[in-house]
């Protein structure tokens, strides 16, 4: 009875683990986001395993299924389409039934987009904040408000068509000489990380057809919460589309 997270590369197939592969071997069954990705994965590793589907939609109506299973004495292992599930993928409800319910979880340490471009973008990252993806509209300008006065280096995930808005939105808040970075394709044959100011990032993506996955980070306000810390959105509704 066991419920094992295991992270899958976010690109690059080198960078499932040793111990990811015997995990996979051993289950009984493995839980995937999306069955077809998982499959093209697993049968790269010559790994067959009943293979179930567990994703965002289905999420609430299987965790008690799973966990009648795993009482049983089954041993599961869930993946996301890439990286470390339960990071801006499901995951949290599963784990948070299994601790309910006494049933061993361990997440395997592995692949994940933040940390690599974390630790590329150049910035502190003693002290960080992950963010993942802002909402696209109800609770946005909320969520940047708060940010306002972050001293931590914020991360954020964000999608290619959306990148030049958030940047200019962090611009509007954070100061456009505010440094940042903006890691696009990690691991994958176009991989890039740009650094600069908020105002070269935008400068630089402007002229380009952006594409792929990205990661943004943007440096933490120096010198604590200043009086206009959040004053950029106060007046604006959260409905911004
Ligand atoms: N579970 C994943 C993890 O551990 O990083 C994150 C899944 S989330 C649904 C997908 C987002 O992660 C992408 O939109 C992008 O922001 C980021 N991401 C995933 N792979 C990436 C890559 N190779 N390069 C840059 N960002 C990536």
């Amino acid at each position: 009875m066991k419920l094992y997270l295991v992270p899958t590369p976010i690109g690059n197939l080198d960078d499932i683990t040793l111990r990811a592969i015997k995990v996979l071997q051993s289950v009984d069954a493995i839980l995937a986001e999306d069955t077809r990705t998982s499959g093209v994965l697993l049968r790269h590793l010559t790994i067959s395993k009943p293979l179930h589907s567990y994703h965002i939609f289905n999420e609430h109506q299987t965790v008690q299924r799973l966990v009648n299973q795993l009482k049983e004495g089954k041993t599961l292992a869930l993946v996301s389409d890439a990286g470390t599930p339960g990071i801006s993928d499901p995951g949290f409800l599963l784990v948070r039934e299994c601790i309910k319910n006494e049933i061993p979880v361990e997440c395997l340490p592995g692949p994940t987009a933040f940390v690599p471009a974390l630790v590329n973008s150049g910035l502190p990252n003693d002290r960080f904040t992950f963010e993942g993806f802002l909402p696209h509209k109800k609770g946005r300008q909320t969520r940047l408000s708060e940010l306002a006065g972050e001293e931590r280096t914020m991360v954020f995930y964000e999608s290619p068509h959306r990148l030049l808005k958030t940047l200019q939105q962090f611009a509007d808040l954070f100061g456009s000489d505010r440094p940042a970075s903006v890691s696009r394709e990690l691991t994958k044959m176009f991989e890039e990380t740009q650094r600069g100011s908020l105002s070269e990032l935008i400068a630089y993506f402007a002229q380009k057809t952006i594409k792929g996955e990205i990661v943004i980070c943007v440096q933490g306000r120096k010198g604590g919460k200043g009086k206009d810390a959040g004053k950029a959105f106060e007046n604006e509704d959260d409905d911004d589309e």
